[in-house]
């Protein structure tokens, strides 16, 4: 239902509770963040209920400097704890919030995925773990990613944020009829699937269009059509303070 991320040098925690505290007028069921502290720590908590309840659940030791948040609006698999987004693949590579509907999450599980356990009932699922399935083979991230969206039907609808923890300061990012926008801050970057979630911290975002895939690190963001093509595109300014 709602998507945020963040990388570079601050408290990702923070940004990304105060994002989805931001959405929460959009409604959901449950919510969830995973950090990495590029340290060798990483932490994933996810809760049903409110943002309140999710923060409650947060320890002082969760820390990091990039991370993906998620508010869900259950449409496959009922809202609990463990259909609660970020999703995250068996071998603990790959973490993934997911707006929207696989249509064809079925079919890919049972074409791919039959050996794989999984852990919640959700459509999500099915996309975290075909990336991690076709990393395994030797693929990149970023072409494990690309093949895996492309064996999604076209009906679909995601706004996707993938995290690999053997890359820690990197989001990877796509979209088919959801929203998503990227976000240029004061020395980080962030995304979010509506500029309201992001306005405390910047109000400077980068649109992105169906099949583009992204790569978001503190530095820099590079966007690239289906084919691979380089795409440079203006940042628009979001002047209210909505
Ligand atoms: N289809 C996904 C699920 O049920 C995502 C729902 C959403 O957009 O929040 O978990």
């Amino acid at each position: 239902c709602g998507i945020v991320g963040v990388t570079g040098n601050q408290n990702a925690v923070q940004i990304l509770l105060t994002g989805l505290k931001r959405l929460e007028y959009r409604g959901y069921d449950s919510a969830g963040i995973y950090v990495n502290a590029q340290d060798g720590k990483e932490y994933l908590v996810k809760e049903k209920g409110q943002i309140s309840d999710l923060e409650a659940e947060i320890t002082p030791e969760v820390h990091g400097s990039t991370g993906i948040g998620h508010t869900r609006w259950a449409t496959h698999g009922e809202p609990s704890k463990a259909n609660a987004h970020p999703h995250v693949s068996a071998d603990g590579r790959y973490y993934l919030v997911h707006n929207g509907v696989i249509s064809n999450f079925a079919q890919l599980k049972a074409e791919y995925l039959s050996d794989v356990e999984f852990k919640s009932e959700t459509d999500t699922e099915v996309v975290v773990q075909l990336v991690a399935k076709f990393a395994q083979t030797g693929l990149t991230t970023k072409a494990a990613f690309k093949k895996t969206l492309n064996l999604i039907d076209e009906s679909s609808s995601y706004s996707f944020l993938l995290m690999d923890n053997q890359k820690p300061d990197t989001l990877y990012v796509a979209k088919n009829k959801s929203p998503l926008l990227l976000g240029i801050a004061d020395g980080f970057n962030v995304v979010c699937s509506d500029a309201v979630a992001m306005l405390n911290y910047t109000h400077d975002f980068i649109e992105l269009l169906d099949g583009e895939i992204v790569i978001v690190k503190p530095d820099s963001i590079a966007i690239e059509d289906a084919t691979g093509n380089k795409i440079e595109r203006q940042s628009f300014h979001v002047a209210t303070d909505a």
